[in-house]
């Protein structure tokens, strides 16, 4: 286990809810049961089908004068960012639904049908999606511009993802600066494709980007209660490095101590041991780390005499159900930083 400033109380990630999907593909990253070579040749493997399906839909849809554009996006995060922006001038949908994990999302041959009606596609990229990214190039290739939100943030501001061999930490939407980046991104696409509506769309994109950057400031006034010192996160899924480097926060992820059951429960141990020595306050529950290690760990923490409690849980990759305040990609970050604050706040 890497070592830690003693000085500094930590916060803890836990996960709930989410497909123990994202937490495997993690943890063979890591473990390099198998390498991100051969991860990616099975997801070519794995799109093989799909790709034939491309191939059956024929050609590219014309779009009529006046119609709306279609755009199309992977993500749940990414669909709020265009549909933001689009501002009803253009048709926009997603894929992902609340809840979905994206690394290991497999599209349906509907998904694809989807994919070839659309005008403009957006997704992530760097390989959130790992297993679509066949498809992308499939479509980009029959004219459906695949564009990545993450193709206009520069290389020097990415994070190296670890145990994954120099592929880059794919979430940056937890960096608002780096989130507002992708959010020119969009517009400039937008402008690009739809030039009827261009002004629209930058006037759009400008009154969206104030909002980012009022995000931005909250998170990091919010963040500052915590004193600098005290601020740090542990997470089980290793969404939240952007988070950390952006908003001052000491990330690390839970995820090395659930590598097999053996080591699991040494490192459970070790864990526990730490919570108590620098008196952390709080586990916070993300996604879907099976509740038992989580207990465990609890109990671990108990039987050396102090209590770790369970915050609420964190949004990470998906947004929460539409209609909710958790269902767009402000309040989202906003529950996630005051939810860490209270955590802080309240111990
Ligand atoms: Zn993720």
């Amino acid at each position: 286990m890497q070592d830690f400033d003693s000085r500094k109380p930590l916060l803890l990630l836990a996960t709930k809810n989410k497909p123990a999907i994202d937490i495997s593909w993690f943890e063979q990253m890591k473990k390099r049961v198998f390498s991100f070579q051969k991860y990616m040749s099975l997801c070519a493997l794995g799109v093989f089908i799909l790709l034939a399906a491309c191939n059956k839909i024929g050609e590219k849809r014309k779009r009529a004068e006046g119609e709306p554009l279609r755009v199309l996006c992977t993500t749940s995060i990414a669909a709020d960012l265009a549909g933001n922006i689009a501002g009803g001038r253009a048709q926009v949908a997603g894929l992902m639904g609340a809840g979905t994990d994206p690394h290991l999302y497999k599209a349906s041959e509907g998904d694809v049908i989807r994919m070839a009606q659309a005008d403009i596609i957006f997704y992530n990229g760097l390989h959130l999606e790992g297993r679509m990214t066949d498809i992308f190039e499939k479509m980009s290739a029959r004219g459906i511009p695949a564009v990545a939100l993450s193709g206009g943030v520069p290389k020097e501001r990415l994070l190296a993802l670890e145990g994954a061999r120099g592929v880059p930490d794919p979430h940056i939407w937890f960096d608002v600066s780096l989130w507002m980046l992708a959010a020119q991104t969009v517009r400039d696409a937008l402008v690009e494709h739809d030039p009827p509506n261009a002004l629209f769309y930058r006037e759009n994109a400008d009154k969206y980007l104030k909002e980012l950057e009022a995000l931005h400031t909250y998170i990091k006034t919010e963040a500052e209660k915590i004193p600098a010192e005290r601020r740090a996160l542990i997470t089980a899924h290793d969404a939240f490095g952007y988070f950390g480097r952006a908003y001052g926060f000491e990330v690390m992820g839970l995820q090395g101590i659930s590598t097999s059951a053996e080591v699991g429960a040494r490192d459970v141990r070790n864990l526990a041991a730490l919570i108590v020595r620098r008196r952390i306050p709080a586990v916070f529950v993300e996604t879907s780390v099976p509740p038992r290690n989580i207990e465990a760990l609890q109990a671990a923490v108990r039987a050396r005499g102090f209590q770790v409690k369970i915050g609420a849980h964190l949004y990470s990759d998906a947004l929460g159900l539409p209609n909710t305040p958790q269902g767009s990609y402000i309040g989202m970050a906003r529950h996630n930083i005051d939810s860490i604050v209270k955590a802080f706040l309240d111990e």
